[in-house]
């Protein structure tokens, strides 16, 4: 039986309703295959750790910036233990043996870098003990231990990076991404409605993106894919529609997507997109036209990234992405 690695956000973990359609996900999977799941905190739990921190430290009249940076990252961890183990207890109650396991438990060492750490070392000892005695296990996403067992975590969104980073431990056949969204798009679908799914894409462009503001996946665990070719595939936990692949085989280069990072930097990400003075002579043309002044521009060999000097508003990203990719 292959081993695959099966990751699932916090808004895929939301409610008990929700937890279940995954329990069933899961138990689907696991008629085939080893499976490893990888778990984030439920719905805005890690929001809501950190703003109860953040009160603590407004009542005494201190920063946030004050706040110890150890005990942050045990608060901030509880969340994904919460989750892992709900998600567990289900399993085994509709009749799956299930284990749940945290960062200590399964030896996800780090460094000591509190609230950004990388991960240095995975022992996979214990996963592949449960594994081979037929359970289905269920670790805990952002978190890791340094080397005096003291808790981190691994940066916002980093549990995918940890289910990227356990599926290169383990030679996993493949590391499924669920999330609410599908895929991966020619622009957020949410912002521009007409955008298109993506089969594929290159682990060089999803780095581009994520790191220009796409909200997928954590930039990290793209890195850590390409570097150990693991095939990252991005799904819906809500529908069974084929979502995006992200491997090293480009299907062409072009542009394939268009994102928008804080309030004014726009970016249009595709292989060979330097190459094409044609595409940026497009987006100064819709900046002249909306009368938006630019401040900076950064070309490279995967993306043009243009930082306006005012806010820029939904449209703009609609006309570039027409303009560009229709
Ligand atoms: N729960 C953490 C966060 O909200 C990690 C993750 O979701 O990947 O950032
Ligand atoms: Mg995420």
């Amino acid at each position: 039986m292959d081993t695959i690695v099966l990751k699932f956000g916090g808004s895929s973990l939301a409610d008990n309703e929700k937890l279940k359609i995954v329990a069933n996900k899961i138990i689907n999977r696991a008629k085939e295959n080893k499976v490893v799941v990888i778990v984030s905190a439920q719905g805005k739990t890690t929001d809501n750790l950190i703003n109860q921190s953040k009160e603590l430290a407004e009542m005494v009249e201190k920063t946030d910036s004050q706040i110890n940076k150890r005990e942050l990252d045990v608060l901030l961890s509880s969340g994904e233990q919460m989750s892992s183990a709900k998600l567990s207890i289900l399993l085994n109650l509709m009749g799956y043996k299930s284990i749940s396991l945290n960062a200590w438990q399964v030896g996800i060492y780090t460094n000591s870098n509190y609230q950004n750490a990388l991960i240095e070392k995975i022992d996979k000892k214990r996963i592949n003990k449960e594994l081979e005695n037929g359970y289905i296990v269920i670790i805990t996403g952002f978190q890791g231990i340094d080397k005096n067992n003291n808790i981190t975590t691994l940066g916002r969104g980093g549990s995918d990076t940890t289910a990227v980073a356990i599926a290169t431990e383990l030679k996993a056949k493949q590391c499924y991404i669920y999330s609410d969204v599908d895929g991966i798009y020619t622009a957020d679908p949410n912002k521009v409605p007409n955008a298109d799914k993506l089969k594929n894409i290159s682990y060089e462009e999803m780095y581009a993106l994520s790191s220009e503001g796409a909200k997928v996946l954590h930039d990290r665990c793209v890195e850590i894919g390409e570097r150990f070719d693991v095939p990252i595939i991005t799904e819906s936990t809500f529908n069974n529609k084929p979502g995006t692949q992200i491997t090293h085989k480009l299907e062409c280069s072009g542009i394939k997507s268009i994102v928008k990072k804080d309030v004014s930097r726009i970016s249009v990400v595709g292989f060979g997109i330097s190459s094409n003075d044609d595409t940026l002579n497009k987006i100064l043309e819709i900046a002249d036209k909306n009368s938006l002044e630019i401040f900076n521009i950064d070309i490279s060999r995967t993306k043009i990234s243009i930082v306006f000097k005012e806010i820029v508003k939904e449209n703009v990203l609609q006309e570039i992405h027409d303009a560009l990719i229709l």
